[in-house]
């Protein structure tokens, strides 16, 4: 039986596993379909380009980060050419904005009284791409915040001094750069952003017109009811539909690889394109 999880993140941006340790919890999760979607990165991707057999059938991806109407949102390109020019632009673009964005979010940090901040979250980060998650991370070791989720509700979080979305590309050029390199460009986790209905429709709109094929309707630690709505949506617009959980680490039970709910059936499944 086919179980696909198109959504989910290794230790190469913010989550807790390797890439292999992620396709090995997978195996045994019995998904068979994968695709890992860093944040801003393909790195997974080459690291297991030289893996013989996976025990799984593994799909290119990633989820770039991109702003529309000052609000930053995600967008999970699939069945990518990790290696074409459109991707390598896009990674590197997407790395020296991750940076700006952190000079700027430590400056702000650091007027609040938070020190140290830029050298703290590469240092959390490693080689890896730096994210709010390693600043939050750093100021829980330093003792400033209590925990990870502290630090959004009090700080990073949408709407708080550390949420800096203006340096992103805008949805547009995100879903070229994905178009460009062959893929699939879909709108991750729509009924996830800090939005009224009204503007999610608009959001979702842009995004069409912007040449995106796809919404995730189903994603990890969803709100009841909310995929029936996406379904809808995507039927109004002509978008197909994606699934993922959107897992990040086994220390956060509430998202477990290869769960979200069930796909409706009058849905357009993205993978009939792969
Ligand atoms: P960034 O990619 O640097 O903008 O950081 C966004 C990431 O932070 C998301 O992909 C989540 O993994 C994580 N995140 C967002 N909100 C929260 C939260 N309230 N608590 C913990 N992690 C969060
Ligand atoms: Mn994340
Ligand atoms: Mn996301
Ligand atoms: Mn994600």
């Amino acid at each position: 039986m086919t179980h696909l999880d198109l959504h989910c993140h290794t230790n190469c941006s913010d989550g807790k596993l390797s890439p292999l340790e992620l396709v090995n919890l997978a195996v045994e999760n019995n998904i068979t379909h994968l695709a890992i979607t860093d944040h801003d990165t393909v790195a997974a991707h080459h690291q297991l380009a030289s893996v013989d057999d996976l025990g799984l059938s593994l799909i290119s991806g990633i989820e770039l980060s991109a702003q529309w109407s000052k609000v930053g949102v995600h967008i999970v390109g699939l069945n990518i050419d990790i290696n074409s020019d459109a991707m390598v632009h896009a990674e590197a673009y997407q790395s020296k904005v991750r940076l700006q964005r952190l000079e700027r979010i430590a400056y702000k940090l650091h007027k609040r009284g938070f020190d140290n901040i830029l050298a703290g979250a590469q240092q959390e980060a490693g080689i890896n791409q730096v994210g709010r998650p390693h600043i939050a991370r750093y100021m829980v070791k330093q003792g400033m915040v209590k925990s990870v989720s502290a630090a959004f509700d009090k700080y990073l979080g949408a709407g708080k001094v550390g949420d800096v979305s203006s340096l992103w590309p805008s949805m547009q050029e995100i879903v070229e750069w994905i178009l460009g390199a062959g893929g699939i460009a879909v709108l991750a986790h729509p009924g996830r952003y800090n939005m009224t209905r009204s503007k999610r429709i608009r959001m979702i709109e842009a995004f069409a017109e912007a040449g995106g094929q796809a919404l995730e309707v189903c994603t990890g630690n969803q709100p009841h009811g909310m995929s029936e709505d996406l379904a809808n949506i995507c039927e109004r617009y002509d978008l197909m539909a994606s699934v993922g959980s959107d897992f990040h680490s086994p220390d956060y039970p509430w998202v477990k690889l290869g769960k979200y709910p069930r796909l409706p059936a009058r849905c357009r499944p993205v993978w009939e394109q792969f």
